[in-house]
């Protein structure tokens, strides 16, 4: 059996913007990682200190997925960056950010992926895990819900259901593939509506978004002048926000998402509610797909 290597970026690269909410310039540094390091963080002014990409260590789900590790440091914003992760594929990164969040760039996950692309990928000599869903997991919240059912890859069907003209009610469905990824989801930016800005702005959040990094929407239309990227680009955001809020899981997953009205709190509740019992879940080596290797995958039921 041949299975799927795990990887990491070939070699440096950085880029630098503002941060969403905190409105200060970031510089982020992308470094590639050794085999078993996962994706992890560092505050480089704040003494190095470390973040890796846990699901457990999601403190706030509010305004965007922030991590705190154990001696109380925070990281922001984290999820538009794991989902271009998740879908070019990385398994080890060193990620350096010297402020309070990763840079909002312009709201999407497609900066990075360009990023990832232009360091180019390099795979490395163990194989790549996947956490594979072995018994279907549930979380309710009201209105909001989301399932995971096991299944040999990944998929995900999503509905939002705002009460908004320019909203309203939308879908967006999902089959996992890196290039379907790139195409379909990781251009989908971020979306806010005006009236809310100016309170946000008085709570002190989103000093940094302006219609460079947010779809800014008001009661009859969209603010920004080249309209939207995606018919439905509202839903598709919310789809890369689940994408990237489920690779915290520290692997790529194998089941099919079904959530209604997610959010950042929610995407993490149901991790939560996976690791929540060992029966749950278990890890395991990635093996060509069927169609893209079919001698190899024969030769895999032996
Ligand atoms: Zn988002």
């Amino acid at each position: 059996m041949t299975a799927v290597c795990q990887k990491t970026i070939k070699s440096a690269i950085g880029c630098s913007g503002i941060g969403l909410h905190s409105g200060v310039d970031i510089n982020m540094t992308l470094r590639p990682a050794p085999v078993g390091t996962g994706i992890v963080f560092t505050r480089v002014d704040q003494g190095n200190a470390l973040l890796p990409a846990a699901h457990d260590l999601v403190s706030e789900t509010q305004l965007g997925t922030t991590l705190r590790n154990v001696d109380g440091v925070n990281l922001g914003t984290v999820e538009h960056l794991m989902a271009a992760l998740w879908g070019c594929e990385i398994d080890n990164l060193f990620v350096d950010v010297d402020g309070p969040e990763v840079p909002a760039m312009d709201g999407s996950a497609a900066p990075f992926v360009f990023l990832i692309e232009c360091a180019g990928i390099a795979e490395q000599t163990a194989p790549r895990q996947a956490l594979r869903v072995c018994r279907p997991v549930e979380v309710v919240a009201g209105e909001k819900r989301i399932t995971l059912t096991p299944a040999d890859d990944f998929s995900v069907d999503l509905v939002i259901d705002f009460d908004h003209p320019v909203i309203s009610c939308q879908s967006s469905c999902f089959d996992g593939g890196p290039f379907a990824f790139k195409t379909e989801i990781s251009r989908a930016r971020t979306f806010g509506f005006a009236d809310e800005v100016a309170l946000l702005h008085a709570a002190g959040f989103a000093r940094g978004g302006s219609l460079e990094n947010a779809v800014v929407v008001v009661e009859d239309r969209v603010l920004n002048d080249g309209g939207l990227r995606y018919e439905n680009e509202f839903a598709r955001h919310k789809m890369l926000d689940c994408v990237g809020d489920l690779y915290l899981a520290g692997a790529p997953l194998l089941a099919h998402v079904d959530a209604h009205c997610p959010g950042h709190q929610l995407n993490n509740a149901a991790l939560r509610a996976l690791f929540a019992s060992d029966q749950n879940w278990k890890l395991e080596p990635i093996v060509p797909a069927a169609s893209s290797w079919p001698e190899m995958a024969a030769g895999a039921e032996a």
